[in-house]
């Protein structure tokens, strides 16, 4: 599949080759997409305990891998370690999404990424969660630099994959590959939250595992 090259991209000077962690195939397909057409050496990295239940965690780590096959492009899947996640929350369980278990929860899964980067060779790490409006990309680069300062051989690269029109072909390539679409940002808190919401707006529970991108797109997910 021909590629269009959207934007100008290069890596920071000094690196060669990145270390991409990966919450999901929607938010990874634009940034797949332009590393390649900037033949920018790059690989997958799947590292989200957070994801619940383990049913929609599978779902949305399988749509990764799909995309990634399909791309020519390695998918290092990391641990489902879940215990260490709830462990790491404790008494956060009712903090509001972009809020202190936010941070906890990019915090776990950037130290993951810079570890395994440190240990395999990347100079070079960044994070596809970024690319979201529901996210504050303030809170995930704070965390992602954080992450990458236990290494002195390793840094965080903060470039704003939104910009130059990336958010609006995030959702394009959404479509076009027909995605799990996910619909709560991932964790049991942000399940029971959204399902709430709905309750009060008269709108039915989620149900995992049955929406898809399809030609009726709307930015509507909240991954
Ligand atoms: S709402 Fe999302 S970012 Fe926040 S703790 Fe839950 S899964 Fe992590």
């Amino acid at each position: 599949m021909k590629i269009e090259k959207k934007v100008n991209l290069e890596l920071p000077s000094g690196h060669e080759n990145l270390l991409l962690h990966s919450c999901c195939a929607p938010c990874a397909g634009e940034l797949m997409e332009q590393l390649l057409a900037n033949d920018i050496k790059f690989s997958i990295f799947f590292y989200n305990p957070n994801i619940h239940p383990k049913k929609e965690y599978e779902i949305r780590k399988n749509e990764n891998i799909r995309f990634a096959e399909k791309m020519g492009i390695e998918f290092i899947d990391a641990d489902y370690d879940v215990q260490n996640w709830f462990h790491r929350v404790k008494g956060m369980e009712y903090e509001p999404e972009r809020g202190i278990r936010c941070s906890e929860c990019f915090d776990m899964r950037f130290e993951r990424s810079a570890l395994y980067a440190y240990e395999n060779g990347f100079s070079l790490y960044a994070t596809t969660l970024g690319i979201s409006r529901w996210k504050d990309m303030n809170q995930i680069n704070n965390s992602g630099e954080k992450a990458a300062s236990r290494y002195d051989s390793v840094e965080y690269w903060d470039y704003n994959w939104r910009k130059e029109g990336g958010s609006q072909r995030m959702y394009e390539i959404a479509k076009r590959e027909k995605f799990y679409k996910q619909e709560y940002c991932g964790c049991i808190y942000s399940l029971r939250d959204t399902n709430l919401w709905r309750e009060k707006n008269n709108r039915d529970k989620i149900t995992i595992g049955e929406e898809f991108y399809e030609a009726k797109i709307s930015p509507s997910s909240t991954s």
